[in-house]
């Protein structure tokens, strides 16, 4: 965890430099870090240690949600994926080293990404899709690749997360960023997943 944090720091920034509590729980499979920030314990971590034990602790995707805490849930998982897989994390949640592309292109359509990208901080977007987290990830990552980490930043600025409240942001904030709206974006991503 000490390694993932110093990874996390340098990618994303300093901007957490508060202490950080893990609990692992062997009542709990999923880990949590967003959760527990969103409650106003931001740097909590909660593992389960099931997964622990396996060597599949989301150990950088759980950091990213402490340094990177956001409103919108839909990018903040993507943008944890994203990062625990680029960072070099142990297969994980929601993927356990799969490409989130094939993944996407097995579940993802227009419909289930408006809805995915409606969904505030702490609902789950499992409760949208069971593929919600995956689909994440492969959108964050078109994202990035493609239109460029800055603009992903400025996005990602627009939706501070408040404790105890609950708003995904405008969907206007994607022509302000972008300059096109957040449907357009995912047909350029859906174009170029891969199809079975
Ligand atoms: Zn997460």
């Amino acid at each position: 965890m000490q390694r993932a944090r110093v990874k996390v720091r340098e990618w994303w920034g300093a901007t957490f430099e508060g202490s950080i509590s893990i609990e692992t729980n062997i009542e709990r499979v999923l880990s949590m870090a967003l959760i527990p920030a969103w409650r106003g314990e931001r740097g909590q971590m909660i593992f389960g240690a099931k997964r622990v034990n396996a060597g599949e602790a989301a150990t950088v995707h759980e950091m990213i949600h402490v340094y990177a805490p956001t409103a919108n849930r839909f990018l903040a998982e993507g943008l944890a994926a994203y990062g625990h897989d680029l960072l070099g994390g142990p297969p994980a949640y929601p993927n356990f080293g799969k490409s989130f592309d094939d993944i996407a292109g097995r579940t993802a359509n227009q419909e289930l990404a408006i809805a995915l990208e409606r969904t505030p901080t702490p609902n789950a977007l499992e409760t949208v899709s069971k593929e919600g987290e995956a689909i994440a990830c492969s959108f964050v990552k078109f994202l990035i690749e493609r239109h460029g980490m800055d603009k992903f930043r400025a996005l990602y600025a627009l939706t501070p997360l408040a404790p105890m409240q609950r708003d995904p942001g405008e969907p206007a904030r994607w022509q302000q960023i972008y300059g096109q709206s957040f449907e357009s974006i995912v047909d350029a991503w859906l174009t170029m997943l891969p199809r079975r």
